[in-house]
């Protein structure tokens, strides 16, 4: 009947888009995804886990030229993350210039708005990182 409230909406919308990923419960590797059996050693252990909202800038690039449908957005920074639980993944860093984004700088898990559905009016969101601290 009624539209569901803002407040409920973002708690939504972080319940989806947390960072869930799976446990070796015999070597203790953390991997982002489901998987069946750890590569690491081979046990099908595996539990499901919340991974760490804190990094590091393993790598980065500026993407100075966006893709079709995204240009009105401007240069932005794609990294690949290291996570505190030594998974990595690629994301946007926000929130910043390029200039002071750096390889071994410290990021945290954001969650931004990453377009918007017309008829419904729903919103997606999505994960990025911006620099910690400070
Ligand atoms: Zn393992």
């Amino acid at each position: 009947m009624s539209n569901p409230t803002a407040p409920r909406i973002w708690q939504l919308a972080e319940r989806r888009y947390r960072l869930i990923g799976v446990e070796c419960q015999k070597c203790k590797k953390r991997y982002i995804g489901p998987r069946k059996i750890c590569p690491n050693c081979g046990s099908r252990d595996l539990k499901d886990v919340l991974l760490s909202r804190r990094g590091k800038i393993y790598s980065y690039t500026v993407v100075r030229v966006p893709p079709r449908g995204r240009e009105n957005y401007g240069p932005y920074i794609i990294a690949i993350i290291e996570l505190e639980d030594g998974c990595r993944l690629t994301a946007e860093i926000v929130d910043c210039s390029p200039d002071d984004v750096e390889i071994g700088k410290e990021v945290e898990l954001v969650f931004r708005k990453i377009g918007e559905e017309n008829e419904a009016g729903v919103l997606y969101y999505g994960y990025k990182f911006r620099l910690a601290g400070k």
